[in-house]
């Protein structure tokens, strides 16, 4: 069991910050909920600023209001006569419940007046104005609407995070901002150009744009954010932050999710009532600690309170996810499961309890060798601080690091912004589409290094989306921009009505877009792997994808519609070991992408049991993953040079082909491929001829 030295406790920083008035508790109206909130008292002062000003930077601390509230602000101070407020989120989990939390508020219907727009899901209307969506999404708008003229005002939120598409709408917004420069003009109640030019003296210089700006962010270190937009104004929303008894273990732990069960039956028997939030690096890791704390939870002795478990992650369906954000019933204590989400851009109520692992999922790349990986990473101090702050936001709480206090303060001091460590291909080509040919002079806040841009050109020029002088090629560019996912992916797509397989090259996409189809309990291992036998295909994993969608498919078509169909849908994946959200999200985006390549003209076709043809395509479209077994037995991947293994989670494990075409590259001990596919190697030269040709003639 980890110890939690008594003598190590100390406060987080916020401590001193408390401020009088006590927590609000789940009776309170909907409405005295929003007056408690802090930003409350800054309502005037915001909507004034935002009238006065082209581009304001809001600092607040998490839970302090800025999401929920300030659009309603805006809104009721009339920023919505010439268009909507847009709202942009990191992640899409945000988006829609903070759209759904608005909507609830103003006693609107979610879709209306207030709606949202993620990837693969619009609930907006001709009605919307104030429309939450992810970062993303307003690029792929961009494209449709270059000046974004139908926003009157856009909010950046959670801009601290620094993605790669905020990072990118930084760089476009500032831009677009400025070339809706006009001189006269009067948004919101107030008019504004006349007192700009009695301030300045002179009436040429009387330019406003007619976008205006905010930027938020829930740290402190936003000078970076004021600078770029040309010293912006910052205010600075006072939060309201209980102490937070920081704990750390004495060792390292060995088995952090162990850890995780231990500390929290630890905090279940031990303290006072209060929610738990832990904080895990992904749906698979969240899916495998729920089922073992529902598991021991019923070895809990009688008159302990009943603990709930909610997880909360990106995949899950939208209703789930707001299961979380319901009052923890009576009698019992809710343990939430989250990703990286619950640090900064929701906040759950009655959290009183942190367990931080002190891990979190990336995405690193490797310019020089072309290669990024999803790796576990730990967090960054000003992560850690965050996350121990959800714990003090109604009452005092606790927060237990999984590590030793020695660790935290070798962690980095911050997280470095994304577009530093990804892969630039798919904003490269968003750009492209944008009309910014030349990204090494575009206006980044932060650059990416240049050999990284350099790669992701080249990247795009061997995949045929960009001519020789570097514009976007046309159709295969165009139509590759268009589809809502990765680059190379949006190929395959293209490319597999060429090879007759678009409805199974769908259905990996569809597949691999979703996280953990197939889950392994402990200690039913063997009967999951006899499971998943009976779909797997020897020639790898996307066959074996395909079965599964095909044969889950067909059962549902078997069972109909009503009830008890769906219970049998339930009993199908129970016994298939099969993960029954992961594959209806799956099936949900299949149809979404194949709006959009019927949209292009392009047909779903079937190649039905041809496999070899089905091969071929993922060799044509996949030939930069390619990998060849070496006289070691090692493998070594064509285009980078990087040795690699087959995961074991690959039906390709231990069956060592001569040859295959990869999609995914997991660093943890090793390097990992996943989703694998044996191929015939002369079919690289045959079917990705200039590339391989070039690479032996260099
Ligand atoms: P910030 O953006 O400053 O972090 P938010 O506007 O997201 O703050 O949250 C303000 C308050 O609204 C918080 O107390 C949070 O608990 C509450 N809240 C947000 N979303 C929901 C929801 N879906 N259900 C219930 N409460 C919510
Ligand atoms: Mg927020």
């Amino acid at each position: 069991m980890p110890s939690f030295p008594k003598t190590m406790l100390h406060h987080s920083e916020g401590s001193n910050r408390k401020r009088p008035g006590g927590p609000f508790s789940h009776k309170h109206d909907i409405q005295e909920q929003r007056r408690a909130l802090p930003i409350a008292s800054a309502e005037e002062q915001l909507v004034e600023e935002v009238s006065k000003i082209d581009t304001l930077v809001v600092i607040g601390e998490t839970g302090s209001g800025k999401t929920t509230q300030l659009p309603q602000f805006l809104y009721k101070g009339g920023f919505c006569k010439k268009g909507k407020i847009g709202i942009t989120q990191p992640r899409r989990v945000a988006a829609v419940t903070v759209a759904t939390r608005v909507a609830e508020e103003m006693g609107v219907v979610l879709g209306q007046l207030v709606g949202y727009s993620i990837r693969f899901e619009d609930k907006t209307s001709s009605a919307t104005k104030i429309k939450y969506l992810t970062d993303g999404m307003l690029l792929r708008e961009a494209l449709l609407d270059p000046m974004l003229q139908s926003y009157s005002v856009i909010i950046v939120d959670e801009a601290h995070e620094r993605t790669i598409h905020t990072d990118v709408l930084l760089g476009l917004l500032k831009a677009v901002q400025k070339r809706r420069e006009v001189s006269n003009i009067s948004i919101g109640d107030r008019k504004l150009s006349k007192k700009r030019e009695f301030e300045n003296g002179n009436s040429d210089s009387a330019k406003v744009s007619d976008l205006k700006l905010v930027i938020m962010s829930a740290t402190l270190d936003t000078a970076g954010f004021s600078e770029y937009f040309d010293k912006a104004k910052t205010v600075y929303i006072q939060g309201r932050q209980y102490p937070v008894d920081i704990l750390y273990t004495y060792q390292p732990e060995p088995d952090y999710l162990d850890a995780v069960l231990i500390t929290v039956f630890q905090v279940h028997l031990e303290e006072q009532p209060g929610d738990i939030l832990v904080f895990l690096t992904g749906q698979e890791e969240i899916e495998s600690v729920e089922r073992l704390l529902l598991e021991r939870s019923a070895q809990l002795p009688a008159d302990s309170l009943k603990l709930v478990v909610t997880p909360i992650y990106a995949a899950l369906p939208c209703d789930q996810q707001m299961q979380v954000f319901k009052p923890t019933p009576k009698g019992s204590r809710k343990v939430i499961l989250a990703t990286n989400i619950a640090e900064t851009s929701v906040t759950i109520p009655g959290v009183c309890y942190v367990i931080d692992p002190g891990l979190v999922k990336a995405r690193i790349y490797n310019p020089r060798v072309g290669v990024e990986s999803l790796t576990v990473l730990p967090v960054s101090k000003a992560q850690a601080v965050q996350r121990s702050g959800r714990a003090g936001r109604e009452r005092p709480g606790k927060c237990f690091r999984l590590y030793t206090e020695d660790s935290f303060y070798k962690l980095d001091d911050a997280t470095v912004p994304e577009i530093k460590r990804c892969n630039l291909a798919n904003v490269v080509l968003q750009l492209k589409a944008l009309g910014i040919h030349d990204i090494l002079g575009f206006d980044f806040m932060d650059k990416p290094s240049s050999i990284a841009i350099r790669k992701s050109l080249e990247h795009l020029y061997i995949l045929g989306a960009l001519t020789d002088e570097g514009k976007l090629s046309d159709p295969l560019g165009v139509q590759m921009s268009s589809f809502p996912v990765e680059p190379l992916y949006a190929r395959a797509i293209i490319l597999s009505c060429e090879y007759k397989c678009s409805a199974e090259i769908l259905a990996v996409v569809a597949m691999l877009s979703v996280e953990s189809i197939f889950y392994q309990p402990r200690g039913k291992s063997e009967e999951a792997k006899a499971a998943k036998q009976r779909f797997q295909c020897s020639d790898g994993d996307h066959i074996t994808l395909v079965n599964v969608l095909r044969a889950y498919v067909c059962e549902v078509e078997r069972m109909g519609n009503g009830h008890a169909a769906g219970k049998g849908i339930l009993r199908w994946c129970k016994e298939n070991f099969i993960n029954g959200r992961s594959l209806r999200r799956a099936l949900d985006i299949y149809s979404q992408i194949e709006r959009y390549l019927h949209g292009m003209g392009l047909p779903t076709m079937s190649c039905k049991d041809d496999w070899m043809q089905f091969r071929r395509c993922l060799t044509a479209a996949f030939f930069l993953n390619a990998a060849c077994r070496q006289a070691d037995g090692s493998y070594r991947a064509l285009s980078s040079g990087q040795t690699v293994s087959i995961h074991p989670s690959s039906v390709l494990f231990g069956k060592k082909p001569d040859c295959l075409v990869f999609n995914e590259l997991v660093y943890t001990t090793r390097h990992y491929i996943r989703h694998i596919t044996r191929i015939d190697s002369t079919w690289l030269p045959e079917l990705a001829s200039q590339y391989f040709l070039s690479k032996t003639a260099s």
